[in-house]
């Protein structure tokens, strides 16, 4: 066998080595790339998954009662930017929205304006009174102010100040957002809706 012989058969060995490491790598990379994708599958609950949906797209009304209303605006300027929690959707009529802000103190005459506008908005639907005088009254003990709104429509978060800032409301978004979390899937999210 001639040195040109010799020198093929060599080229002919290395090729087949090169070719066989190619082969080996891209069969580790499709193994691992199966291994990623079967890592990856996730299982939950549907409740779980439209209760996420729901926390992530709060709609709240438009509707604001005295000064607390002031910081609620705030909240959804950029500054503070209700935004990042989905919560920035300020809409006109209570049909389209599933979260009401009571946002300062309630008359005895706006009680029953509340209470149509909370009637008007689809289930599931969250409150959350913003500020003392919702809360309780506020500095105002007397006939004309409901002593707390939980007396006309029921409250899930109460955010306490006079008035609250805007990242105190925000935190309120926040908590009311774990209790829709907390709830989602179970008895509790079902009978929102019945
Ligand atoms: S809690 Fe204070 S800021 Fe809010 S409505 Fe009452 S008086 Fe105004």
């Amino acid at each position: 066998m001639g040195l040109i012989d010799q020198a093929v058969d060599l080229v002919e060995m290395k090729v087949n080595d090169v070719q066989e490491n190619v082969k080996d790598i891209l069969d580790q990379a499709d193994y691992e790339l199966s291994g990623a994708v079967y890592d990856s599958i996730l299982t939950t609950k549907v409740g779980k998954v439209i209760g996420w949906a729901q926390k992530n797209a709060l709609w709240p009304a438009t509707f604001g009662l005295a000064c607390c209303a002031i910081e609620m605006m705030a909240m959804a300027n950029s500054r503070w930017d209700a935004a990042r929690f989905g919560a920035e959707v300020f809409r006109a009529s209570p049909r389209q929205a599933d979260l009401m802000i009571v946002s300062g103190r309630v008359s005895q005459k706006m009680a029953p304006v509340l209470k149509t506008i909370y009637d008007q908005m689809p289930e599931p639907k969250w409150v959350i009174s913003m500020g003392a005088c919702a809360s309780c009254g506020g500095v105002f003990n007397n006939y004309a102010i409901v002593q707390g709104v939980d007396r006309v429509v029921p409250v899930d978060v109460y955010v306490p100040g006079c008035p609250p800032g805007p990242e105190a409301l925000l935190y309120g978004i926040i908590k009311l957002q774990e209790k829709i979390m907390n709830e989602a899937g179970t008895k509790q999210a079902a009978k929102r809706v019945a």
